[in-house]
């Protein structure tokens, strides 16, 4: 067996090795993450995708219907697709349209021009051999595997690469299609899963099959999945704000485990209807799709693969994890990857919630303390906009993000509110894309506590601020603590509400004057700010 620290070195470059690649094709695609007029004068309405899949060729070809309405009126319009995949054709109004390309961008003119709020369907057929991943999920890419039993097990993961890497498409968080249609074409011996719902299923010749899903909810671009595979289908219902029908596709091979393990869907969903309110997808279903990679937020189709394993805490992270993006990533949808915290700080303070939802509050405060460790503060959560740029530079817009939603709720120090602000921030924003600067003006707007100098310091600044506690014991047995922060945002202050084994709760402010407070010898100060704030304890 491993040794836990062979386990933890071995993390470490996974995450490593995923991060240098993640920023290698972040710079590769730098020439789709500028708003330019081209792309903002027009907005998705839907995408009707038809694609087939050749596994021992490692080939798709297919077509995408693009229905968009313009928002201005313009001659041009500008598409995104790999570079390395062909557009063989487009077709407008029934007639081929000439396009141009330019690295990973695809320009359109139309001479006569498109007028405002006018609607227009484009038709673009593309095929080729698309990128592989290296380690899914974190590069991205297609991922060719073969089943235990020597079936094809296709997936695909493209979150940091756009899923213009397979599919000709307008590649910006800020726009969502309202609903998509997706085809999938596969060996038919095989079963080909997708979001939403299933419409149909068809035989089209004596090889190949198609299983048509329907997404009647917006949906970003790199939550459109294929996952091909020897599947079978488990079925179940959950009953919570509205019946949500659950499907489980998992290779033939593991329907006593998965119908065993995926029990857990129940309370997660029970958790996180209970913090955020109902399952935003509920007419796409909820759905978990085994994969030949470890995992993914794949809308109303989550890929699945961990292995049927709990953590140490008793639970399957990537179940809790990845579905808590229903919610965080899905539902409320980040304007840029640059605001992608808005994703993963939310998703990850749930799974402490769930914690304290399913246990304890105790347990959960365990459950970030765990998480605390791996706080590196290096870069700012908050990256620069318009560049393509993808926050997992390192993974603080995760651990250091949780670590500051939690922080914020103890300078609440109001848990009805704070619980109110989570769940009314999902009906606020409900399949909604937004920004941080809305979400920071939601919290100062819901708390009627201005948030913002604390965000700068957050989000903006890679460092954590410094509190530094001088104590002198007196001869009573008290101790004066002299407490001073220092921090990267001049004038932050944070309140401390140190709440005293008796019930007593004693407020301090603490700024870059010195602040003095006077307790017991028998309280532990140091334990009660780490395991509450996130703040780096300088002891003089
Ligand atoms: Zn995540």
């Amino acid at each position: 067996m491993r040794s836990p620290t062979h386990f933890i070195l071995i993390l470490f470059l996974v995450s490593l090795f995923g991060n240098v690649l993640f920023l290698q094709a972040q710079a590769k695609r730098k020439d789709i993450g500028k708003l330019v007029f081209e792309r903002s004068c027009f907005d998705v309405i839907h995408y009707d995708i038809e694609v087939k899949i050749k596994p021992t060729e490692k080939f798709i070809s297919g077509s995408n219907a693009i229905e968009f309405k313009m928002l201005e009126a313009s001659t041009k319009i500008q598409l995104d697709y790999a570079k390395s995949m062909n557009l063989d054709s487009a077709e407008y109004l029934g007639k081929p349209i000439a396009f141009k390309r330019k690295g990973n961008i695809v320009l359109f003119d139309f001479p006569g021009g498109l007028l405002k709020n006018s609607s227009h369907n484009l038709l673009l057929y593309f095929s080729g051999k698309p990128l592989e991943a290296k380690l899914a999920p974190w590069d991205g890419g297609f991922v060719w595997r073969k089943d235990n039993n020597g079936y094809d097990w296709v997936g695909l993961a493209c979150e940091g690469l756009g899923a213009s890497a397979w599919l000709p498409c307008k590649d910006h968080w800020s726009d969502e299609a309202e609903g998509a249609d997706i085809t999938l074409i596969v060996p038919n011996d095989l079963t080909g899963v997708s979001n939403g719902k299933l419409i149909e299923e068809k035989l089209i010749d004596s090889a190949y099959k198609a299983f048509h899903w329907r997404v009647v909810n917006p949906i970003n671009n790199y939550n459109i999945s294929i996952n091909v595979g020897h599947y079978i289908n488990i079925k179940d219902t959950f009953s919570g704000v509205n019946v949500v029908p659950l499907s489980y596709y998992v290779l033939d091979y593991n329907k006593a485990s998965a119908e065993r393990h995926f029990l857990q869907v129940h309370g997660m969903l029970d958790a996180f209807e209970h913090f955020f309110g109902q399952y935003p997808f509920k007419d796409d279903s909820y759905k978990l799709v085994e994969t030949p990679y470890w995992g993914m937020e794949h809308q109303s189709c989550i890929a699945y693969g961990n292995n049927y394993k709990n953590n140490v805490f008793g639970f399957d992270f990537i179940v809790i994890h990845e579905s808590g993006h229903e919610w965080f990533g899905n539902s409320i949808t980040a304007s840029d990857a640059a605001d992608m915290w808005l994703h993963e700080s939310f998703t990850t303070y749930a799974e402490a919630l769930y914690m304290e939802y399913r246990v304890d509050k105790t347990r959960a405060i365990e459950y970030l303390s765990e998480q605390k460790k791996k706080i590196v503060s290096k870069y700012p959560m908050q990256g620069p906009r318009g560049v393509f740029y993808h926050g997992r530079t390192d993974s603080d817009i995760y651990y250091k993000g949780t670590w500051m939603l939690h922080t914020m709720r103890n300078i609440l120090n109001n848990d009805s509110l704070w619980f109110a602000c989570l769940k009314e921030m999902n009906t606020v924003y409900f399949h909604k894309i937004v920004s941080t600067e809305e979400i920071v003006q939601y919290f100062n707007s819901k708390t009627s506590y201005n948030w913002d100098l604390f965000f700068n310091q957050y989000l903006y600044k890679s460092s954590i601020p410094e509190l530094e506690i001088k104590q002198t014991v007196l001869k009573n047995g008290k101790i004066i603590y002299s407490m001073r922060l220092e921090s990267d945002v001049k004038d932050l202050n944070i309140p401390l509400n140190i709440k005293l084994p008796n019930g007593q709760t004693i407020n301090v402010v603490v700024s870059d004057k010195s602040v003095v407070l006077e307790l017991d010898t028998r309280f532990d100060l140091y334990a009660f700010i780490e395991a509450n704030y996130l703040l780096r304890i300088e002891r003089e």
